[in-house]
């Protein structure tokens, strides 16, 4: 099994300007995502979690790619960081999943929001991969409506008790550390965000939900909190300022989602052009059939459609670093990364659909590589911001803010 296409370095060289470090870090992204293939169509097809995912990152010193070079990361900009996840969404989302989770949406919480002495001692650490982020925001009873969350938090000497519910949380029974929204016991309001050590009693992982109808090789657990102690200095940001944390998080993540996306097209692309060529029917191969014909060119469209809006968002993003605090630059980053997120998973999920159909029968089977992303894509639509809430946030982003829908 190979990787059967990767978007040439000249190429996006002459688009983006890469230095020689950004040449070598998605250098890096190529090898480890070679290593991956073998590994994560293994365990999809055991439908087992892939330990390899983060080994490998690991490995290829890939776990720190946004984090700052003096915490120890590589310091990739947001566009390097699309241009790496694109590489490694081409193994499927399983990898995306974890790479986003950890990168995305905990490391640069930390590197974001947190104070210097919270980011030296987390960053180097999680650009090591001895530290592994999961993002505890969900819940049972609060999901596109964060606001409603439950997990509460009291004053405990030097720190705070956290108790509640975490559902649906990727690397929840792997992570080191999950960062976790609360409000105090008894308030309407005020959620604060918490960097919550996983290995202590208080800590429970109730259940690795495994009847996931794809995504196997990524973890998703339900996890509880039982009276977790959070020490006073792992509160991340402002008490109470947690929820633009999370929303800052998430446009990380969305871009990052968004980019895994593209990957998936490729190899779908790459996938389809492999076998169209090569199976024939009616007396000759079927990519000479115009209807098959129209499927190639739909994922190829899609690819290159897409590829402008991420990388769009991934730029913006970067403008944003430049200008930290500038209002429109921020909103216009919400909405891209909206948009890309919006865009690009519903037409992976589309790609891999064709890509079935190209493939017939044994497109159906589940040996199938297609089949593959056919059912690991199809969570893109739904977490990070469902459809819908990506659909209310984009319409309000036109709008104006007197036409949220969602408030
Ligand atoms: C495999 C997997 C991994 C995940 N990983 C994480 C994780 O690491 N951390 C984490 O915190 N969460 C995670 N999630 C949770 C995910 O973010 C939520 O599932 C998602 O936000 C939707 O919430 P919900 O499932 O409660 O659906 P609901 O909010 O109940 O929504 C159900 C439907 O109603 C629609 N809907 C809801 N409100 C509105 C509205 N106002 N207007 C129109 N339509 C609306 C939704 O779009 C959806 O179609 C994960 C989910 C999955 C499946």
């Amino acid at each position: 099994m190979e990787r059967l296409f990767q978007s040439s370095m000249d190429e996006v060289d002459r688009l983006v300007g890469l230095d020689d470090e950004e040449k070598q870090l998605l250098q890096d992204a190529d090898a480890a995502a070679d290593e991956l293939l073998v590994s994560e169509f293994e365990k999809y097809v055991e439908r087992k979690y892939n330990p390899e995912i983060a080994n490998v990152l690991r490995r290829h010193n890939l776990m720190g790619v946004p984090i700052d070079k003096e915490h120890g990361g590589r310091g990739a900009r947001q566009l390097v960081e699309a241009l790496f996840l694109e590489r490694m969404g081409q193994t499927g989302m399983g990898v995306i999943t974890l790479a986003d989770v950890h990168m995305c949406l905990g490391s640069l919480a930390v590197q974001d929001w947190g104070n210097e002495e919270q980011k030296a001692r987390y960053l180097p650490a999680a650009a090591k991969g001895d530290v592994l982020f999961a993002y505890g925001l969900t819940e049972p009873e609060a999901g596109s409506d964060p606001g409603s969350l439950k997990t509460s938090y009291a004053r405990d000497g030097d720190g705070f008790r956290l108790s509640g519910s975490k559902y649906l949380i990727s690397n929840g029974s792997v992570a080191t550390n999950m960062l976790v929204f609360a409000r105090p016991e008894g308030a309407a309001r005020g959620v604060t965000a918490f960097l919550v050590d996983t290995k202590q009693e208080g800590f429970k992982v109730d259940m690795r939900l495994e009847e996931k109808m794809g995504l196997f090789t990524s973890d998703t657990s339900l996890i509880s909190l039982d009276g977790a102690f959070v020490p006073r200095e792992d509160v991340l940001g402002e008490e109470g300022k947690g929820l633009s944390v999370a929303y800052s998080a998430l446009l990380n993540g969305r871009i990052g989602i968004a980019s895994g996306c593209l990957g998936v097209m490729e190899d779908c692309l790459n996938q389809v052009r492999e076998r169209v060529t090569s199976r024939v029917q009616h007396g000759k191969e079927i990519a000479r059939h115009q209807l098959i014909q129209k499927h190639v060119a739909y994922i190829e469209s899609s690819l290159e459609a897409c590829r402008w809006l991420v990388y769009r968002a991934a730029m913006k993003k970067d403008e944003y670093e430049k200008s930290p605090g500038t209002l429109s630059v921020r909103t216009d980053g919400d909405r891209l990364s909206a948009v890309a997120k919006y865009v690009s998973s519903r037409c992976a999920f589309e790609s891999a659909d064709r890509a079935v159909q190209c493939f017939g029968g044994f497109g159906y089977s589940i040996m199938s590589p297609v089949a593959k992303h056919f059912l690991d894509s199809r969570v893109a639509r739904i977490y990070e911001g469902t459809d819908e809430i990506m659909e209310l946030k984009i319409a309000s982003s036109v709008l104006g803010r007197g036409f949220e829908a969602y408030r």
